[in-house]
């Protein structure tokens, strides 16, 4: 399978079918400015409604890109099912992915939205799971009763605990400090981004790169404070992190290693960072890149199994039959990826269980998702883009080969590690040329040949997926 690119074709919408049909459950708000109905309206099926006819009611709750996605392959695949989505954003369904593109001024915001099924009703929260009744409660007072359940509620921003953060008695964050996981948090930086700006982005991962690198784009001064010995720990070895350092620092990013912040402190309008070594930071704009945590809260409040996100078995469901759980408020096999590529197949795998597809029979179900996580990092006006492919473990324990091949001048750098005759971690930087035979490998879990080298790893294009 070639690696699976999070381009925004990649969540295009698939052709819909026939037969299925997104019912609007009606409240006070209009959400994206299709209801307008009052709040009293709770639950309209549609003359033909299939529910009316006994048909199977799916409520998704998070129209995110598992929640969106589903609604769409229910309907791709002509699914005789009633599909109501509710997304607690006001915004149409949009590809979180590429908010940092939308953050640099590369896409307008409406490049990156979601298709959307007829009916989808955003700005409208779920706040608790009536199970016994099977309905669940909405922030408008509407009732949306169902069959089937799906939660799809995705992630929270962790917030770091910084003395200062929080005002007494307060739970928002202050203005000028911005988490960075919606399409409200990335409109708010773009507009506060203006050239000359102070930005500290807190948090050296996949986001904090990506965020200090779009507020860069738009000419603000920013400094990125990671408290890890290296950029993008989770993803990348000190190697290739390195390198990812200097080309941030050619787009006048200062990076900070092994810098953790301790508090904030407001002055004047502006901030001041306080670093645990001391040292301060003046800024007009504080960043939270400090990963997520999956949403779990209605789970948990309607009893629901829940480790550190929701329980799922190979069928996607919870601990209660009634009750499915994608993306990554899920928990599968002690695994919460956190991924836009295993939110995307859990909801495909779901459409065809829900439809009775080939994967609905007792047999077959969710095996995990094995997916390259890619970036690029534009360069700046004298210096080519650098991507970045990464998956899997990409330091290896005691008794694992490496294999590597590196060209500093040119900034490129390949790396894979092997267990026995299986490919588990790797690092492409600078140069995806072999992409296409590494991501078959790692996606397929493919055995390496006792007769071929794995060298062919780091230098064949047997196919490229770019
Ligand atoms: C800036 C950024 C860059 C990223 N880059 C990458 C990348 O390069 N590669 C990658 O694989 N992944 C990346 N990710 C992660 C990826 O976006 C997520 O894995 C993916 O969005 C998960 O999809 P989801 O539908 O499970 O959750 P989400 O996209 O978070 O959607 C969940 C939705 O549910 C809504 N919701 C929650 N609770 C309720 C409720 N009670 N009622 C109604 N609605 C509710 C939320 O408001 C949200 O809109 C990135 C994330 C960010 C923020």
């Amino acid at each position: 399978m070639p690696g699976r690119s999070l381009e925004p074709k990649a969540l295009s919408s698939p052709r819909p079918g026939r037969g299925a049909e997104v019912t609007v459950a009606r409240g006070k708000r209009a959400g994206c400015g299709r209801v307008t109905a009052p709040s009293h309206a709770l639950y309209v099926k549609t003359k033909t409604s299939p529910a009316r006819r006994g048909g199977h009611r799916v409520t998704i709750i998070g129209a995110g890109i598992a929640g969106a996605r589903l609604a769409y392959q229910l309907r791709a695949a002509g699914a005789r099912c009633e599909v109501t989505v509710i997304g607690e954003e006001t915004h149409a369904p949009y590809n979180r992915v590429l908010l940092a593109d939308v953050l640099a001024g590369r896409y307008a915001p409406e490049v990156v939205a979601l298709p959307q099924a007829p009916g989808m009703r955003c700005g409208v929260r779920a706040v608790r799971i009536d199970r016994d009744a099977r309905l669940v409660v909405c922030d408008d007072g509407s009732l949306l009763p169902y069959d089937t359940l799906v939660l799809a509620t995705g992630s929270n921003p962790v917030l770091p605990p910084l003395r200062g953060l929080f005002a007494a008695g307060e739970s928002e964050l202050p203005e000028g400090v911005h988490a960075f996981r919606t399409m409200d948090d990335c409109l708010a930086l773009a507009s506060a981004a203006r050239p000359g700006v102070r930005a500290v982005v807190v948090g050296g991962g996949l986001l904090g790169v990506s965020a200090a690198r779009a507020l860069a784009a738009r000419g603000a001064q920013v400094v990125l404070a990671q408290q890890g010995e290296y950029v993008m720990e989770r993803h990348l070895d000190a190697t290739a992190a390195a390198l990812v350092r200097s080309h941030l620092e050619a787009l006048g990013v200062e990076v900070h290693l092994e810098c953790r912040v301790r508090g904030l402190t407001a002055a004047q309008g502006a901030h001041v960072v306080e670093l645990a070594d001391g040292y301060r930071l003046d800024t007009d704009i504080v960043v939270l890149a400090c990963g997520v945590r999956p949403r779990v809260g209605l789970a948990q409040a309607a009893g629901l199994q829940v480790a550190r996100g929701i329980v799922v078995d190979d069928r996607l469901c919870t601990s209660d039959p009634h009750i499915r759980a994608i993306g990554d408020c899920a928990e599968h096999d002690g695994i919460v990826y956190g991924l836009a590529g295993a939110a995307i197949d859990q909801a495909d795998l779901l459409a065809r269980l829900l439809t009775g597809g080939p994967e609905s029979g007792p047999q077959r179900g969710y095996a995990g998702t094995r997916a390259l996580t890619r970036l690029t990092l534009p360069g700046p006006s004298a210096q080519s883009p650098l991507d970045i492919a990464a998956f899997g473990q990409p330091v290896p324990l005691a008794g694992d080969d490496v294999l590597r091949l590196s060209d500093a001048t040119r900034g490129i750098y390949r790396k894979v590690v092997l267990r026995d005759d299986r490919l588990i971690g790797g690092i492409l930087l600078g140069d995806l040329a072999t992409i296409g035979t590494l991501a078959r490998t790692w996606e397929d879990d493919e055995a390496i040949a006792p007769d071929s080298s794995p060298l062919h790893l780091l230098t064949h294009d047997g196919g490229s997926s770019s």
